[in-house]
């Protein structure tokens, strides 16, 4: 039974653009999905549909963990975003606050630029991202201010953030497009464990065909907002 079923997905912009074109797909724990496609091809966009940080045209249909996220209300979708996990180019984080309050902001299912306070936050909730941040290589970094630590070191803390969560699934939208090729590797390599070892599953937008070979389980091809090739990496391969 899939986490995420996306049944005729469409999302057209200011009346005219069509960003999605009544696009399907369906994800499976374990699996790492990487969307490929040339800029503005959507792939942006199709993740946002997916927590509806962009609201998706009337009559697409998207089937979270059992419920269907495109009628949801505000209540519902704030439970719902609790749950899914997101990564970001950019990372997203609060520069002036540490690695760790950063991570702790993930506990709050949104990633505000609330002050830093730990105290607003359990002592089994610092003890959880403290473990987090350890098992991504940041045991010497948790109480850096974000802003002074590398770009892979800042995706790291962003991968802390959404795995605080305990997400159903997470979304990375070019996690590493502003990193170098070494960071790059290793922010992928952790993803493929967060998939493998804990059964979450990640669906990757990324630039890079050569690291969507090297990384996913499926790649998914988009052009003009549709799917336009879904196979295994050998598949695609072959296809060349
Ligand atoms: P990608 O992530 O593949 O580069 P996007 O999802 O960002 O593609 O964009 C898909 C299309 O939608 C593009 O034509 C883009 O210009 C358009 N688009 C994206 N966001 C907006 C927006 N907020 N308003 C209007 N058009 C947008
Ligand atoms: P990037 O360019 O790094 O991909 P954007 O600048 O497009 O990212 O930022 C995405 C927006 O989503 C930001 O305004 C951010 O505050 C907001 N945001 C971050 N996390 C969440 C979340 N979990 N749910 C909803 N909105 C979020």
């Amino acid at each position: 039974k899939p986490v995420l079923e996306m049944n005729n997905v469409s999302k057209t912009y200011d009346g005219s653009t069509k960003a999605l074109q009544g696009l399907s797909l369906s994800v499976y724990r374990n699996e790492l999905i990487s969307i490929i496609g040339p800029s503005g091809a959507g792939k942006s966009t199709l993740l946002r549909c997916i927590n509806r940080m962009i609201e998706p045209d009337e009559g697409s249909r998207i089937r979270f963990d059992g419920n269907e996220i495109a009628t949801m209300n505000k209540r519902e979708l704030r439970e719902v975003r609790k749950h899914v996990g997101m990564v970001f180019q950019h990372y997203n984080l609060v520069y002036r606050l540490s690695a760790l309050e950063n991570t702790l902001h993930g506990r709050l299912g949104y990633y505000s630029t609330l002050k830093g306070a730990l105290s607003l936050f359990s002592d089994e909730d610092v003890k959880r991202a403290c473990e987090l941040l350890d098992s991504l290589g940041l045991e010497d970094r948790k109480l850096f201010k974000c802003g002074n630590l590398s770009g892979g070191q800042k995706q790291r803390v962003g991968i802390a953030r959404a795995l605080i969560q305990d997400p159903k699934l997470i979304l990375c939208d070019e996690p590493i497009a502003s990193l170098d090729p070494q960071s790059s590797k290793n922010i992928m390599e952790q993803l493929k464990r967060i998939t493998r070892d804990m059964g979450i599953p990640c669906l990757v937008n990324l630039h890079q065909v050569d690291v969507a070979l090297a990384y996913s389980d499926r790649i998914i091809g988009m052009n003009n907002g549709e799917i336009v090739f879904e196979g295994r990496p050998e598949q695609l391969t072959e296809a060349q």
